[in-house]
């Protein structure tokens, strides 16, 4: 993280004078001597060289920039999430104003522009300054306010100067993504930092000239290098995923008291797309220095001391910018198995046929490592270790694999080295290599501990493992835009290369379906939508206290074909649930996955037997949020979650009720009963069908129609009535063009 102050140009103005109407920022004013002057100016020395000759000593040089529009931020969708618009500064001219007018000037700008006319006063005694600002980012009535003044009274060196402010329409949504902008415009953090350049564009210059006496000299002498605005960047963000990801990550972190803050990461496995990236809490990038956390901003308000206050300060602030999902290392646990696994099959190391024995702990020379199930898990086959998620299993196979074999694997599936990702400050991993492994190191490797990665290595390798095998580069980026939206670049980053081969990727995909169909991934499940996965519950072994864990939980899906890979990420939870990662960010993968996959348009298959599956719903009320999702989820509903507590207060359809299999049931958190109008869905195919009525919080009958060749000609309710959320729509096909 750059330090958000950057040193100030000296900038030594002139008046209001002229403006480029849209875009003068900073105003040099030189006195030079002659040479300097003809040699910026070559153009006046040739046609007006006499001239100038004999009035030399009393030009002065004016170089005035030209601040180019930074670029716009949007979503996938061309929603604008980052934008600038145009502010004021107000600036004092000391070297240029009356000393009898320096009180009058104090007091009136320190009350139109709340600043204590004091520390006005203090800039107005630097007699030999030309540009003292008084405030920044000043908004057009105070700006206006200031001019008024300036022009009733008569009063000089008061200055006004166009700026940009930098805007984010939806305050600290995706906020580290987006990262934010300093008062000079430069990108601070997050994309705003990475991109910083590509944002900016290019400064403009008019360099012109006026004579001793300050008359203007008419447009024949300015050089003009016009401002060229900054690139847009289109990023592969949906709003509708990231609000989705933000709502249940927020929930989930309250819910288990999480004291480290929270990590989501929404991925399209086969490009690497980010759809959704979140840290919990996020700051407001309008507003960046104010620590979310206001017990922590007390606490630290509270400290006698300056410098020990100041630093402390300081140090929060640098932690809430923190992209905790790429700039910070975990050893991943669990869900790495999935890694090793890919690597024993893909090697020809392991094949589904290998079969195991656990008997609860395994001893590697003097180290003796414990499975999770006490008793052991007895005698298994290769996916069953995986489902079990056995450590004696998975030592095993790192055995039988050797450091050199586990290592290349670890280097191909991209964990050696940087993701490469489009955000600043992309930590490398820590790991061993086949020089430095030992049989203990490896044994704990094979299982997830004693290397250390980012999450957004874990589920890129996840998405690797799933997808065919092919190693993707995650972005957030795909397009540079000019200012007339028209693509100026396609940088979405290329597939670097396969890792495993797609019988391989196909074999692991299905397992951790199983996992999720039958094994203790079951509170990811969501039916219909095939979702796959696997937990992970890391020991924080470097922190102090001992009991510190993260608990994760990875999800693919579908499985059959995997889109989007989940990955949520939870820092030390103290709640009720415990710190197991399957319970804690299992069920929330499974409610994201829930309402994601509807939204993404990913048709729901059932069995014959499932499609006419009635389930009675089951009370969730006074359950957690957590808790309920697990409740319907195991029984194969999904939840909507409506409000923002953590604990359930009202739902619909209500206990009793029958729905179809994957159907949703709404969970109000704070209160009320919330209602929607039904949308036209005439003439829509199933899957949009499927689509709209999600996207409203609607079930749909199921009636095993799904071939695109047909379109929706009458629905019960009808469009229009307003009806509660969770409301099952039926509706009737007919091909289209009939
Ligand atoms: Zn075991």
């Amino acid at each position: 993280m750059r330090k958000p102050e950057r040193k100030k140009k000296e900038y030594k103005p002139n008046t209001l004078a002229k403006r480029n109407d849209r875009i003068i920022v900073a105003i040099l004013v030189f006195s030079l001597a002659f040479a300097v002057i003809i040699g910026r100016l070559a153009y006046l020395q040739l046609f007006k060289y006499e001239y100038y000759k004999t009035r030399a000593t009393q030009i002065q040089v004016r170089e005035t920039e030209l601040t180019p529009k930074r670029g716009t931020i949007y979503d996938a969708n061309m929603k604008v999430l980052a934008q600038s618009a145009t502010v004021w500064t107000v600036f004092v001219s000391p070297a240029e104003s009356k000393a009898e007018q320096n009180e009058t000037v104090a007091v009136n700008l320190g009350q139109i522009l709340d600043v204590d006319p004091s520390s006005i006063m203090e800039k107005l005694q630097k007699t030999e300054s030309y540009y003292q600002v008084v405030k920044y980012q000043v908004e057009k009535p105070d700006a206006d306010k200031v001019l008024a003044f300036v022009e009733e009274n008569g009063i000089k060196g008061v200055n006004v100067i166009e700026d940009y402010k930098r805007y984010y329409p939806y305050g600290n949504f995706a906020s580290t993504i987006l990262g934010f902008c300093g008062t000079d415009g430069q990108g601070l953090a997050g994309l705003e930092s990475y991109y910083d350049e590509e944002l900016t564009g290019t400064v403009g210059r008019v360099i012109s000239s006026k004579n001793g006496w300050g008359y203007e000299m008419g447009t024949d002498y300015e050089v003009l290098n016009e401002a060229k605005d900054g690139y847009s960047l289109r990023t592969t963000i949906d709003t509708t995923i990231q609000r989705y990801l933000e709502k249940h990550l927020k929930m989930a972190a309250d819910e288990n008291m999480v004291k480290e803050g929270a990590v989501g990461i929404v991925m399209n496995v086969k490009t690497g797309a980010i759809l959704g990236m979140a840290v919990y809490p996020a700051f407001d990038p309008n507003d960046p220095y104010t620590l979310v956390n206001t017990d922590l901003y007390n606490s630290i308000m509270a400290i006698s001391d300056d410098a020990e206050r100041n630093e402390r300060l300081s140090a929060a602030r640098q932690k809430q910018w923190r992209n905790k999902a790429v700039n910070d290392l975990y050893e991943p646990g669990s869900v790495f198995k999935t890694i090793t696994a890919s690597a024993a099959l893909d090697s020809g190391t392991c094949s589904l046929n290998s079969s195991f024995v656990c008997r609860g702990a395994i001893t590697i020379e003097d180290t003796t490592i414990k499975c999770s199930q006490t008793g052991g898990h007895g005698a298994e086959n290769f996916s069953q270790a995986l489902i079990n998620s056995c450590n004696p299993a998975f030592i095993t196979i790192g055995q039988r694999m050797g450091k050199n074999l586990f290592y290349d694997y670890f280097y191909a599936f991209g964990l050696a080295e940087k993701t490469g990702i489009d955000l600043p400050g992309e930590q490398n991993s820590i790991y061993y290599t086949a020089d430095t492994h030992t049989a203990v190191t490896l044994a704990s490797s094979s299982f997830g501990q004693s290397n250390k990665i980012t999450p957004i290595q874990m589920i890129t390798a996840i998405a690797t493992a799933v997808n065919g095998g092919n190693l993707v580069t995650p972005h957030l980026v795909d397009r540079l835009l000019d200012e007339d939206g028209n693509v100026v670049e396609n940088i979405a980053p290329p597939v670097r290369r396969q890792v495993i081969s797609e019988q391989t990727s196909r074999i692991i995909a299905n397992i951790l379906r199983q996992n999720v169909d039958n094994g203790n991934g079951g509170v990811a499940y969501v039916a219909g939508y095939r979702v796959g996965g696997k937990s992970g519950t890391s020991e924080k072994l470097d922190t102090p206290q001992k009991d510190d864990y993260i608990a994760s939980f990875v999800g693919i899906a579908p499985a059959d074909d995997p889109e989007i890979a989940i990955l949520i990420f939870l820092d030390d939870p103290r709640g009720p649930n415990g710190y197991y990662g399957g319970p804690l960010s299992g069920s929330v993968v499974g409610a994201l996955m829930g309402e994601i996959l509807p939204y993404l348009g990913v048709e729901p298959s059932y069995s014959r037997g499932e499609q006419s599956k009635k389930i009675t719903v089951s009370s969730i009320i006074d359950y957690t949020i957590t808790d309920a999702a697990v409740k319907l989820q195991r029984s194969g509903l999904t939840i909507r979650i409506i409000g923002n507590g953590t604990k359930v207060v009202g739902q619909y359809p209500a206990y009793g009720q029958k729905l179809g299999l994957g159907s949703m049931v709404i969970a109000y958190t704070d209160s009320g009963e919330m209602t929607v109008a039904v949308p036209d869905l005439y003439g829509k195919t199933p899957s949009q069908v499927q689509t709209t009525l999600s996207g409203n919080n609607l079930n749909l009958a199921y009636d095993g129609t799904s071939s695109s060749q047909y379109v929706c000609v009458s629905q019960t309710p009808v469009a229009g009535e307003e009806v509660p959320l969770g409301t099952v729509v039926t509706v009737r096909y007919r091909p289209s063009g009939q």
